[in-house]
């Protein structure tokens, strides 16, 4: 199973991802997560991260090679599923690309719907736990006591507005590009963790 996952920064992405992959028992790969790792790691370059802490994206060629190394791991041999990548056509086009250098191709691209009024209270209520890697959410889904809570600084009211511009932007060409290849499938995204994943396994099954 080759999946892409497409939706609006706050639409629970995350969280429907992992229980899809642990269905399907094949890997996540996120390349906001992988972006950040190296962050952290020291390795990113100082440009890279401002453009992260602004909201933008990095450039194409950037994620691309991330995804091109990471899809030929041992445990991507049973397909894999993909968050925050592509999201643009030129890297969607990289992906079919190096899909096809292997052999292979995507089956579905499923597209998680939430309004835009909806996605800006999740974002300025999320919260990590920075030993757990968990997200909550300050009112609807309450951090333990003893949790490390961070808030994304891309998460912070200034850049949340230009992610959500960012993402309407990418989608407008985006979804029209999978929609042509006959990938797309959409999924509403409003409604308890447990309803969406019952609708996301729907649309894959
Ligand atoms: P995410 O966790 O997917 O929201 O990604 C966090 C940040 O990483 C984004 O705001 C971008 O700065 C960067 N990023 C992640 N994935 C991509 C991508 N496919 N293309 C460009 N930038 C990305």
């Amino acid at each position: 199973m080759r999946v892409v996952l497409v939706g609006p920064p706050g639409a629970g992405k995350g969280t429907q991802a992992k229980v899809v992959c642990q269905r399907f028992g094949v890997p996540q790969l996120s390349t906001g997560d992988m972006l950040r790792a190296a962050k952290a790691a020291g390795t990113l370059d100082p440009q890279l991260v401002a453009a992260m802490s602004q909201g933008a994206l990095v450039p194409d060629d950037v994620v691309v090679g991330l995804i091109d190394r990471r899809v030929d791991a041992a445990d991507c041999a049973g397909g894999f599923l993909l968050d925050g990548f592509p999201r643009t056509v030129p890297q969607a086009e990289a992906l079919g690309a190096l899909l096809t250098r292997r052999g292979a191709r995507l089956d579905a691209v499923v597209q998680l719907d939430v309004p835009r009024s909806l996605l800006t209270e999740r974002l300025i209520h999320r919260r990590a736990d920075k030993k757990t890697g968990q997200i909550y959410h300050l009112q609807y889904n309450p951090p333990p006591p003893d949790a490390e809570l961070e808030h994304r600084t891309d998460d912070q009211p200034a850049a949340v507005g230009h992610r959500l511009d960012t993402y309407e932007a990418m989608t407008a060409a985006l979804l029209p590009y999978y929609q042509g290849l006959g990938l797309l499938r959409r999924v509403d995204g409003v409604g308890t963790p447990d309803e969406v994943t019952a609708r996301m396994l729907a649309a894959l099954a």
